[in-house]
């Protein structure tokens, strides 16, 4: 299991403040009994395969683990609440790709039309979700978050595959970066922001769905632009076209109307679409510059062997 991730900001925070346990959302006996040791009283589902070009290829999976697992979470916390007798409120992680073909501003009262195994399985998670709150009384909140990014996002994602690039590219530890479809576009925010609003979703009296977005739409194309214009290359000259990256469905645009957040929520997001790139782009420079650091002392030491 990868922890990669995780690991930095145990060590930043403390092992007693960020408590790991290994589990699996398809393993429904498992979450009843980590469920019944933890005792939360805000759960906050964000697990998932969460990558839209690997669903297509593993739909079966995606489905199992996204629909399937979120029931698991929905029905073990129902049954935690019985035995507790306490409420326990869910955070559900739904997403902007159950808009999908929708043309934006996409809101919670835009009419959802998937594009992806991944979409499609979130959609039906969402559908759990309000069945659960409906049906039992459950405060489960789902938050329709539109993509969101950090220097901690993973590298199968075309921004930090864009940042990564330009880092790897300035050091001289790459030359070429391929790319698909660069028209599609996105409504890009910083994650940190977003996870605000989610802990906010969670901290009101009533549960209800809501669009966390920055209502700015950016193109791949755009993306790539910020980048590399923030050290003064020309992307043109770096990106390959590449037909395999290309989905067989695509969402061409997405851009979120969160007004019903900062109403309710009082939310905005704090940060910008540039102040986002170059901080993605500064973390991704220090990262080659170590990766770059690293490869001459091995190299040196080679030598002398
Ligand atoms: P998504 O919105 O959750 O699918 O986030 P991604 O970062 O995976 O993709 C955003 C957009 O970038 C989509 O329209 C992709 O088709 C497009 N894109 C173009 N080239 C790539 C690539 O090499 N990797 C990924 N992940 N997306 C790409």
């Amino acid at each position: 299991m990868s922890r990669e991730r995780l690991d930095p900001i145990r060590r930043e925070f403390g092992e007693r403040r960020l408590v790991l346990h290994y589990g699996d959302v398809t393993e429904a006996g498992r979450l009843t009994t980590l469920l019944s040791q933890i005792k939360p009283r805000e759960v906050y589902h964000l697990a998932a395969q969460s990558h839209v070009r690997v669903s297509f290829d593993q739909p079966e999976y995606t489905n199992t683990v996204i629909a399937g697992g979120t029931l698991n979470v929905v029905t073990a916390v129902r049954a935690l609440e019985q035995s507790l007798g306490v409420r326990v409120k869910i955070y559900n992680a739904g997403s902007s790709e159950m808009f999908g073909a929708t043309a934006p501003p996409q809101s919670e009262g835009s009419a959802f039309h998937p594009r992806s195994p991944y979409g499609v399985s979130k959609l039906a998670a969402h559908w759990h979700a309000v069945n659960h709150r409906e049906s039992y009384g459950m405060f489960i909140a789902n938050g329709i978050l539109f993509n969101h990014e950090s220097p901690r996002r993973g590298e199968q994602f075309v921004t930090r595959k864009i940042t990564r690039a330009v880092g790897r590219i300035v050091c001289g530890l790459q030359d070429r970066l391929r790319l698909g479809n660069l028209d599609s576009t996105r409504d890009w925010g910083f994650a940190g922001d977003y996870v605000e609003a989610m802990w906010k979703i969670l901290q009101l009296d009533r549960a209800e769905d809501f669009v966390i977005a920055t209502g700015t739409e950016y193109s791949v194309r755009d993306f790539l632009s910020a980048a590399f214009g923030s050290v003064d290359l020309r992307w043109q000259d770096y990106v390959d076209y590449d037909r395999a990256l290309e989905r067989p469905a695509e969402v061409d645009r997405l851009s979120g109307d969160a007004s019903k957040a900062k109403r309710i929520l009082g939310w905005e997001p704090a940060t910008s679409f540039a102040q986002l790139v170059s901080m993605m782009v500064r973390h991704d420079i220090g990262l080659a510059k170590d990766e770059a650091a690293l490869r001459s002392v091995s190299r040196s030491y080679g030598a002398a062997e």
